[in-house]
């Protein structure tokens, strides 16, 4: 248990991520793998620790973005497969495969400037990204995707183990993109087919896709959004085939509280001014927290009332209006519930024009993060020990 000492924390509620990769579990078919995806720490929740806690709930494998997110959960003693999403440098290719990391290949030349290293010690893992109109990362050209495949046959450093694509609209009604993508995608596994490759894992589904489609989505889903209990899109919303959990919340409290007079003016730039004798509350989290300056407008709970965010925010600290004088030490709800009232992440995420995913990655390093189960403290992670 790390210690730390501010009065702010992130609580992840490990029993609800537990039970969205098990609701996932029992609803996909038996022989669909969840790969869990916990790029960016687990999307602020904490990599290592969702990691563990979906793998207990049924997921077979875990997902990262870059080679760097890999390497830190490999050192933690995670040892199931771990895919890096996004692309490596072609001269750590080496270094992925001594840790038994399976990266992406997603352009020719990336994968013959990663051959030319002839030190290999093991084999290198791959799954194969087609570009079906993500535009991002992927193979386009089916030239290309057999000038790959006739390369890779002839190449024993190589283990092909998967290949996969992403989709740019899953988390839309519409399916007209979609179903564009899902076409060309089996294009490409007739291509693969026709030289007689043996790929273990297809995948093209996140969240949404694996939610929506979960027959049509191959042998793997990659789960990201759902697993931390929120909904790939609102649009969707209705379509969600089993309840999602939300398992992060943002707490902090109150440090100091004091009354002010008619006239007393607020934070930087004295935006705010008491129109009558008025109690406030200092709250010590800050826009270095990610507790953005753009929340300005937004309420917190407080034994459990709403109560309004006044003046601007701080680097490390905010103000709210009080309905009277309250306890110092009174816990403060930023995102999650307290008593009846609770703010949801979305709630967030549409005050500030964005999408979910962005809110819990957003609140930084400098606020340790309380893992619970069952109603118990299992583990403080503070980054700055
Ligand atoms: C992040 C990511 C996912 C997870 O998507 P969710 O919508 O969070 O489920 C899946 N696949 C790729 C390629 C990703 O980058």
């Amino acid at each position: 248990m790390a210690p730390f000492y501010r009065d702010t924390w992130v609580e992840v509620q490990l029993d609800h991520i537990y039970e969205n990769v098990k609701s996932m579990r029992e609803y996909l078919p038996v022989e669909t793998h969840i790969m869990a995806v916990v790029k960016a720490n687990a999307y602020g929740h904490g990599a290592f620790q969702v990691a563990k806690t979906a793998l207990q709930a049924g997921a077979s494998f875990l997902a990262v973005a870059f080679l760097d997110e890999a390497l830190s959960l490999r050192k933690k003693g995670i040892n199931v497969r771990i895919l890096v999403l996004g692309a490596i440098r072609h001269e750590d290719a080496i270094l992925a495969a001594e840790h038994d990391i399976t990266v992406t290949v997603y352009q020719k030349e990336w994968l013959l400037r990663a051959l030319k290293n002839h030190s290999f010690r093991k084999k290198l893992r791959i799954h194969l990204k087609v570009d079906t109109g993500m535009g991002r990362l992927g193979i386009k050209e089916f030239t290309e995707l057999n000038e790959i495949i006739e390369l890779i046959q002839h190449e024993e450093n190589i283990d092909i183990d998967g290949v996969y694509t992403h989709f740019a609209t899953a988390d839309e009604v519409n399916t007209d993109y979609f179903d564009r993508q899902y076409g060309t995608f089996l294009e490409a596994l007739a291509i693969l087919n026709a030289h007689q490759v043996d790929i273990p894992h297809i995948h093209c589904g996140n969240s949404a896709a694996g939610l929506r489609f979960p027959t049509k989505v191959f042998n793997v889903v990659r789960m990201g959004i759902a697993m931390y209990g929120l909904s790939p899109s609102e649009e969707i919303n209705g379509l969600l085939p089993f309840t999602l959990k939300e398992a992060f919340s943002l707490h902090s409290r109150l440090i100091h509280v004091k009354k002010l007079q008619p006239g007393d003016k607020v934070s930087y730039g004295a935006t705010y001014t008491a129109e009558e004798e008025e109690w406030i509350g200092t709250i010590p989290v800050g826009y270095a927290d990610g507790w953005i300056r753009r929340l300005k407008n937004r309420e917190v709970i407080v034994e459990g009332q709403r109560v309004p965010i006044i003046g601007r925010i701080c680097m490390d600290q905010f103000m709210v209006k009080l309905p009277g004088p309250m306890e110092l030490g009174s816990k403060v709800t930023l995102i999650g519930s307290q008593g009846n009232e609770v703010i949801p992440i979305d709630e967030i995420a549409r005050e500030l024009e964005t999408i979910n995913y962005e809110i819990p990655c957003m609140i930084s390093f400098r606020v340790p993060r309380i893992y619970i189960q069952s109603d118990q403290i299992v583990e403080v992670e503070n980054h700055l020990n």
